[in-house]
């Protein structure tokens, strides 16, 4: 089960543009930003307390973030659950008859394990599950 919020993903355009509103306005620091070549997206991180926020950029127009965007525009896109172990989460959850994006983890942003579960399971959110592997 998950033990807290990880992060709060955004889908946006532009990093950097989006990034100022939450850097200037907000104050926050926007962390490194990385490649997930696996979604073709580029993704930064900006702490806040025990959350982050997490924007998403399509680095391709096949990339599953850019249809988001052509579809809803920029915007809330998804929620971050940590859990311990996420191939055990989505073993659990497939049993329980729960429609998942990912039948199985893949690589996420930072070292981390992910799946997502489909919106149409959760209230219309895209709900992500996310482990961390630790530091490399
Ligand atoms: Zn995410």
């Amino acid at each position: 089960m998950p033990s807290k919020i990880n992060h709060i993903g955004i889908a946006v355009p532009d990093i950097e543009r989006a990034a100022e509103f939450y850097t200037k306005h907000l104050g926050l620091r926007l962390g490194g930003v990385e490649e997930v070549a696996d979604q073709k997206v580029k993704v930064a991180f900006l702490p806040i307390g025990e959350v982050r926020l997490e924007l998403v950029q399509p680095t391709s127009p096949e990339s599953p973030v850019a249809r988001f965007l052509e579809k809803n525009g920029p915007g809330f896109h998804h929620i971050a659950y940590q859990v311990d172990d996420v191939a055990a989460e989505v073993e659990r959850l497939k049993v329980e008859g729960v429609r998942m994006v990912d039948q199985a983890p893949r690589t996420g942003a930072h070292n981390t394990r992910i799946a997502f579960v489909h919106p149409k399971a959760s209230g219309g959110v895209l709900t992500e599950l996310v482990q961390e592997m630790g530091e490399e």
